[in-house]
């Protein structure tokens, strides 16, 4: 479960994690006070949604190339 009150997020920039005081939209890097790299650092749910993602792409790949092999 999420815990939406201590939501972190962390700056791809200079790799810093925190917890913003207050849950925006933009949260801003409290080091180098960027707004664009920082990203929702709640781990293992996108973890998994990136490899489900990833799952769904190959499992494509996969069904086109029987497709491929197949039919043409
Ligand atoms: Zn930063």
């Amino acid at each position: 479960m999420v815990n939406a009150m201590s939501a972190s997020y962390i700056c791809a920039d200079c790799d810093y994690a925190f917890v913003p005081e207050e849950a925006g939209d933009d949260p801003r890097c409290p080091k180098c006070s960027r707004t664009e790299a920082v990203e929702p650092a709640d781990d293992s749910a996108l973890q998994s949604d990136i490899w489900r993602q990833w799952l769904v792409v190959f499992a494509l790949l996969f069904i086109a190339g029987i497709a491929y092999v197949v039919f043409g």
